[in-house]
């Protein structure tokens, strides 16, 4: 069987601000060799990142509230004897292609999509990924299907042309009380290449988080369902596929407090529940 090894983190190694390609694993990270007549691994990736308290996630562009670490640094390693199985082939240059494009597929977050030896059993659909676990070898080259095409959408969902520019910043954000339970952000555009305004709340006491994401243009924001008499601020940033606008200066305010109970009395009506209440005042013709 011919497997395409996936990133191990018993492997020891370490990051040299390099991406690269090792043929013919030079510093025997895969065990073993690769035996045309038994089969094993034929390549592995190894993909970098920082992690711990002092990294911060960053958001996904298009994934909501979701969060990754930057990659910073992706190798792959062909096992020895990779070269012996590319020269049972009647295609080797397309085989290439297939494994190492299968390899980017895991340094971008890809795991497999089927494997006939652990994880999900292959299917119609599957046993035609890029990403199945083991390799096709038929000279299919690096080409995806509807399984690997959904994978890269799941992981990056953010489409639309790039711009060449991260967007202008918004500015003059205000957020006014409308009612006890609701708060009206308005802010200006100050782009015409944005795809998106995400808008961040905080409460008084806790970090901004994402709220909504809002169409390309938009300029105002009615929030609701907020309690009375309770304060949030707000950051807009506008964001594109090239990255993100800085965030306006927060701003916030207070939703108002809740009305204190209608009485009635000789110059007051109470209407609806006590919801509105009416008072009269009336002078007559002489003024008596
Ligand atoms: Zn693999």
């Amino acid at each position: 069987m011919i497997s395409l090894g996936r990133s191990n983190e018993d492997f020891p190694l370490s990051a040299d601000e390099q991406n690269s390609i090792s043929f013919e694993d030079p510093h025997d990270e895969i065990p073993g060799s690769y035996v045309p007549q038994l089969g094993g691994v034929l390549a592995i990736n190894w993909t970098f990142f920082f992690c711990g308290q002092a990294v911060e996630p960053h958001r996904i562009p298009g994934g909501g509230s979701r969060q990754a670490l930057e990659i910073v640094e992706s190798n792959i390693t062909t096992q020895d004897g990779f070269e012996d199985w590319l020269a049972t082939k009647a295609n080797p240059r397309r085989d290439f292609e297939e494994i190492i494009a299968h390899e980017l597929g895991h340094a971008l977050g890809i795991a497999h999509a089927c494997s006939p030896t652990e994880g999900a059993a292959c299917d119609g659909v599957t046993n035609e990924a890029l990403m199945r676990a083991t390799a096709h070898g038929d000279g299919r080259g690096a080409r995806l299907n509807a399984d690997d095409r959904n994978a890269v959408r799941a992981l990056y969902p953010e489409i639309g042309p790039v711009g060449p520019v991260v967007p202008a910043a918004a500015t003059d954000l205000t957020v006014t009380a409308i009612s006890q339970t609701e708060l009206e952000l308005r802010w200006r555009d100050r782009s015409n290449n944005e795809n998106a305004f995400d808008v961040y709340e905080r409460m008084v006491d806790s970090e901004f988080e994402l709220l909504t994401t809002l169409d390309r243009n938009s300029t105002s924001l009615v929030i609701q369902n907020i309690p009375p008499e309770t304060y949030r601020a707000y950051q807009v940033v506008a964001r594109n596929n090239r990255g993100s606008s800085d965030p306006t200066p927060e701003a916030g305010a207070t939703t108002l407090a809740e009305v204190a109970a209608c009485l009635e009395d000789d110059d007051t009506l109470c209407l609806n529940d006590g919801r509105f209440r009416v008072e009269v005042r009336w002078e007559t013709a002489d003024r008596r």
